[in-house]
């Protein structure tokens, strides 16, 4: 009996699902909340690809988390329902058949319709079986993790956590041993396994969020909810969010963590003694093994037993003495809930060295406003010249210690890397330094990929073995840990002449052996004629360089590569660009059950559309969009257009206009008048960085600025991440003080744009100035758009173009009314947002309530009785 036909008699008992009347929300749900998770509900049972928007402050985690955990719920319970009901009918028409015989019927024919019944029932009974099992292995567990969790005490007074801290770090010296290549190189690890299976799997949610602290909310969300207690949910993260081994959680870089961890992993296995039946009986202790993979089963079980987020789960494995990575990705297994980042899911290879599977599941992406441009930038690469000189260097010196102890094949491998590497240097027209009389023009190209590796010479190599190669030999772990004992060799390569280190000699090097095959070009090959010092190394050069190897490898028609020469090789660079994002999420597309795009300002919805779904190949009936609208009430927004400013100066800050002294001087004023009347917090968000300076610098000099500190305290965006939390709480304290409050000049995009919170005080107006486009001179933006125009349609340049506009417009304006007491005003400052094509692409929310005012004093009128109303 075939599966087939097995299925197909199953599928005659299939039922429609429909929403429940409750959806186990922990409060009673706002209108838009119910609607939200009905069509959820519907979109799930109907396999869709759908676009759900929801503006920040309505309950959207919690709105997604009960409408898709509760169709899952019903949905296993519909398949138990459904096998039943199939049994029972297979079992009726056995018994029919058994009558049939006795009652004289054709015996030949009746038995052979009942040996067919009977697989049939054997099969369903199988798969109901199947599912009691899995239940009470699931129960046991829980069982026993519970009875654990009662002894945990002692268990930690046992089993001292410092006792495993010391075990963890690395003993003894390296051993050169250690960094040789090994010639098995086909020697897999767990990470590659793929068990190929052909058994449709179980439908499974996975849900996907930018950042690890969003997807802790989300997670603390699910411990809300009454599915905590009955989901089993598991976090995923890279090594980097869950080693607890402190020698390796110490090497800053994930490449370097994973490599050297799955040495460790690898030194595992090898100390394991195996049975002729292949069963594991012994293991040796090997020195250089992670001791916290002891304990991952334990851990594991708790996982499936709790529903924990990733830090919840790394203090339960320094606890245990758990591996958290491990155990995560063994509990998946036994998952109905799977929470990644974004680069889990989304970069290919990550998802697949992770092993998650996406057949039938549900995947639920979180924050998906800029899906496509993540999509774009995780599968983006940039190496520097410094880098790859860098690079080449250290392998360089590698190969020449241990070129004796490398096999032929690796040998030959090593050689390929140092000669793709030498090519890029040589096509980057390498100069390391030159002095000012020399420099030229900076020089950024343009190549398909395929143009680019026959321009760069490198047309002769298979990338995809070469990238294989260093991957499998972990060649970063190995050229770090050789740098790290030998480190008077990092630089300069014993055999080079003391005065030409690194990066010149290395050059000479390849000027050398192109004169020997071919004369000429030897402008391009010849050294350096400044003596400047060759910088230290920083970083792990190979480690960019792989990865832009790897992105050579990954897609030829969709890919550019971005060549930038500059004066000097340091600072030329190399990157690979995705220009269509589609080509990597068809198999996301194609293969899921359904799709979810959740966000805040999904607007324009067509962008996700035509771009992803209808680009993967997707059949236009399987989209559906749905947004709702804000819980606040529609009186607690006030958004305006302000085409004008107090003297009647058109507001117009295109490129052209907008370093005219006059336009920034009616901004000053504009902004004098806006801080009398709006209390407590304004952000004003300007284009960019150097906009942002030019307005401050103008203002300073003109005494503008002191007439708005009279009113406000002034706090500009920082620019490095590690102070935006001080500055932040220092305007939250003065936005709040009273009279007066605070300014805050932001960039749009910039580090206080996305993700964070300027609710209630913090901000009660937030300012536009300008659309912020993207830079259209860009040779990367230009190419983005042609090819838009080329595949998508004649205008699909233009429209992206206009899109990341006012999807940036959008994600600022999202900043403020964070709650169903909130309360702001938005003031868009260009008379170009009166288009209706731009008041298009503003969330709905916003644009229903949107105003338009040809004059500046009604501005004002509006203003003071907005927050007149609300004293
Ligand atoms: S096995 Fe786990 S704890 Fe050990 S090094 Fe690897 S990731 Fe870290």
């Amino acid at each position: 009996m075939s599966n087939d036909n097995v299925d197909a008699y199953i599928e005659k008992f299939a039922t429609e699902l429909l929403p429940p009347d409750d959806f186990m929300f922990p409060f009673p749900p706002y209108e838009i909340q119910r609607d939200f998770m009905g069509e959820l509900y519907m979109a799930l049972e109907k396999k869709k690809l759908a676009i759900f928007e929801s503006p920040t402050g309505t309950g959207k985690s919690l709105s997604l988390i009960c409408g898709a955990f509760s169709w899952l719920r019903d949905h296993e319970e519909r398949e138990v329902c459904q096998l039943q009901a199939a049994l029972k009918n297979i079992e009726e028409e056995n018994l029919a058949l058994a009558n049939e015989e006795a009652a004289g019927g054709d015996w030949l024919s009746t038995q052979v319709k009942q040996v067919a019944t009977n697989n049939i029932k054997f099969a369903i009974r199988k798969q109901l079986d199947a599912i009691c099992k899995e239940e009470k292995r699931i129960s046991e567990i829980r069982t026993r993790i519970r009875s654990k969790e009662e002894n945990r005490k002692e268990y930690r007074k046992n089993k001292s956590l410092t006792a495993l801290d010391e075990d963890s770090s690395e003993s003894g010296p390296i051993e050169d041993s250690e960094l040789i290549l090994e010639d098995d190189t086909n020697d897999e690890n767990e990470e590659e396994n793929d068990e190929g299976d052909d058994v449709e799997p179980p439908v499974k949610i996975i849900f996907c969020s930018r950042t690890h602290s969003q997807l802790a909310q989300f997670i603390g969300e699910i411990q809300r909810t009454t599915f905590n207690n009955s989901f089993r949910v598991v976090p995923m993260g890279s090594r980097q969010n869950c080693c607890v081994n402190k020698a390796v959680k110490n090497l800053k870089s994930l490449s370097l963590m994973n490599e050297k961890c799955l040495d460790m992993v690898k030194s595992t296995e090898k100390s394991k003694t195996k049975d002729e039946s292949g069963k594991v009986t012994k293991k040796s202790k090997s020195s250089k093994s992670c001791p916290f993979l002891k304990n991952t089963q334990a851990l594991k079980e708790s996982i499936v037993s709790e529903v924990m987020d990733l830090e919840e789960i790394v203090k339960k494995g320094e606890a245990l003495g758990g591996c958290p990575y491990y155990a995560t990705r063994g509990a998946t297994a036994d998952s109905q809930v799977i929470v990644v980042p974004y680069n889990i899911l989304l970069h290919k290879s990550t998802r697949e060295s992770s092993q998650l599977k996406i057949k039938n599941s549900i995947i639920i992406v979180d924050e998906a406003h800029n899906l496509l441009e993540t999509v774009s930038h995780i599968h983006s690469s940039e190496v520097s010249g410094r880098q790859l000189s860098q690079a080449l260097s250290q392998l360089v010196q590698y190969k020449s210690k241990y070129v004796k102890l490398f096999s032929s094949s690796n040998l030959l491998s090593i050689n390929q890397v140092i000669f793709v590497l030498k090519s890029l240097i040589k096509f980057l027209d390498g100069k390391s330094s030159v002095s000012e009389a020399e420099k030229v023009k900076p020089d950024t190209t343009l190549y398909t990929v395929s143009e680019f590796i026959l321009s760069a010479g490198i047309d002769n190599y298979n990338l995809f073995k070469i990238v294989e190669f260093c991957r499998k030999n972990k060649i970063s772990h190995k050229i770090r840990c050789f740098a790290e004992k030998y480190p008077g060799l990092n630089i300069t390569p014993k055999t080079a002449p003391p005065k030409k280190p690194g990066i010149k000699s290395f050059l000479q090097e390849i000027a050398q052996e192109k004169n020997k095959k071919k004369k000429g070009r030897e402008e391009i090959l010849e050294t350096p004629k400044s003596d400047n010092e060759t910088p230290p190394i920083e970083g792990q050069p190979l480690i960019p360089t792989l990865a832009f190897l790897e992105c050579l490898t990954m897609s030829y028609k969709e890919g550019r590569i971005v060549v930038s020469k500059q004066a000097t090789l340091g600072n030329s660079s190399v990157k690979y660009l995705l220009l269509d994002p589609a080509s990597v999420m068809k198999e996301i597309v194609q293969e899921a059950r359904s799709v979810i795009l959740a966000g805040g300002t999904m607007k324009p919805f067509s962008e996700f559309r035509d771009r992803l779904f209808l680009a993967c190949g997707a059949d236009e009936s399987r989209i559906v969009d749905f947004s709702c609208g804000h819980v606040i009430p529609k009186e607690n927004i006030l958004p305006l257009v302000v085409p004008v400013g107090p003297t009647g100066q058109t507001l117009e800050f295109t490129f052209q206009k907008r370093n005219d002294p006059a336009l920034i001087g009616e901004l000053g004023r504009l902004l004098v008048n806006v801080c009398n009347i709006v209390p407590a917090g304004v952000v004003c968000f300007f284009p960019s960085y150097d906009y942002e300076n030019r307005i401050y610098q103008f203002l300073e000099d003109d005494g503008l600025l002191k007439r708005i500190a009279s009113k406000k305290k002034i706090f500009r965006e920082p620019k490095t991440s590690s102070q935006v939390d001080v500055v932040l709480k220092e305007y939250a304290d003065s936005a709040r003080r009273k009279p007066g409050g605070a300014l805050m000049f932001s960039v749009v995009g910039g580090k206080l744009s996305e993700g964070l919170n300027f609710s209630d005080d913090l901000g009660r107006c937030v300012v536009v100035v300008g659309m912020p486009y993207p830079n259209l001179t860009s040779p990367e933006l230009k190419e983005k758009l042609k090819f838009l125009n080329d595949t998508v349609g004649p205008h699909a340049g233009q429209e992206y173009y206009e899109n990341c506009c006012m999807k940036a417009v959008n994600q600022c304006i999202g900043r403020a009314v964070r709650h169903k007491n909130d309360f702001a005003t938005v003031l868009l400052l260009d008379r170009r947002y009166q288009a209706t094509n731009h008041v298009q692409l503003l969330p709905k929310w916003i644009s229903a309530s949107l105003q338009i005012q040809n004059k500046f004093g009604p501005v004002l009128g509006l203003l003071g009785k907005f927050f007149r109303d609300r004293r």
